[in-house]
């Protein structure tokens, strides 16, 4: 069913930026979704909208039953735990373990002791396949790993949609690859992945959706679709 409704949505930053221009689509549960275009186009604030690190100026957003611009303290949330984001520059405890780092994002539900967070953080290390790096601070890690971290950060409360903007930057060809498959991984198991991505090898040989962007225009929302229309 429909998860997520966009209409008419504009965002116009200080000093009369419009980032975002009358954008409309809708995604459903379970659906993978590349969000491309050029540096400057709009794909991270799109994303930010999303998970209410910006408001839009104009339109609305509803995720669920819910129009996010109307939303209490409370209301929002709830609302940011159905939604687990990997941001582009990963903020971490970076004295801390990779372990600490992923258990303190566990959310505290009623009941939740110490065991309950350990199995829950194990698991979401695993399938981010970083389980064996558990003890290690996470600045002793590599780019990759550190960005494995960051997902099963994102992934480890179950949420309904994942957000990741551009995951893959400044991996090289082979870690990119592991990462794509991860997070295709994730989507397999249920979850709705909204991704802003570069890597047009990866959109051209695993078709998913694409939402374009150019100028804060969406100019391309296509099933199967390709880095670019005509390929
Ligand atoms: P403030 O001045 O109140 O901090 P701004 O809107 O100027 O608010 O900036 C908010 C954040 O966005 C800052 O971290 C700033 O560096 C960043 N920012 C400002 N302008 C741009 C821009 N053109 N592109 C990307 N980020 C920007
Ligand atoms: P992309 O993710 O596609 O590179 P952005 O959403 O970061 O695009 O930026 C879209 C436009 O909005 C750009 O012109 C950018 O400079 C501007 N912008 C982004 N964030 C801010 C901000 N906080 N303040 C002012 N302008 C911003």
């Amino acid at each position: 069913h429909q998860l997520i409704d966009v209409r008419k949505v504009s965002k116009i930053y200080k000093g009369n930026i419009q980032a975002l221009k009358n954008i409309n689509f809708s995604i459903e549960q379970g659906e993978f979704v590349y969000v491309i275009g050029a540096s400057g186009a709009g794909k991270s604030t799109l994303l930010k909208l999303l998970y209410r690190e910006e408001e839009q100026t104009s339109g609305s957003i509803k995720m669920g039953n819910t129009f996010v611009d109307r939303i209490n303290h409370k209301q929002l949330y709830l609302l940011r735990r159905q939604l687990g984001v990997v941001m582009q520059k990963d903020l971490f405890l970076s004295q801390r373990s990779v372990f600490e780092n992923v258990a303190v994002c566990v959310e505290a539900v009623s009941g939740a002791n110490d065991s309950e967070v350990t199995v829950r953080t194990k698991d979401a290390l695993d399938v981010a396949g970083i389980l064996n790096k558990s003890g290690r601070k996470v600045n002793e890690l590599s780019i990759g790993q550190q960005k494995r971290v960051a997902i099963a950060r994102a992934i480890v409360n179950h949420p309904s949609i994942v957000i990741a903007d551009e995951p893959t930057a400044n991996l090289d060809s082979k870690a990119a690859l592991e990462i794509m498959k991860l997070f295709f991984k994730i989507n397999s198991m249920g979850t709705t992945v909204i991704m802003a991505t570069h890597d047009s090898t990866m959109v051209n040989t695993v078709r998913e959706r694409v939402l374009e962007l150019r100028h804060g225009v969406l100019i391309r929302d296509e099933q199967d679709g390709g880095y670019t229309r005509y390929p």
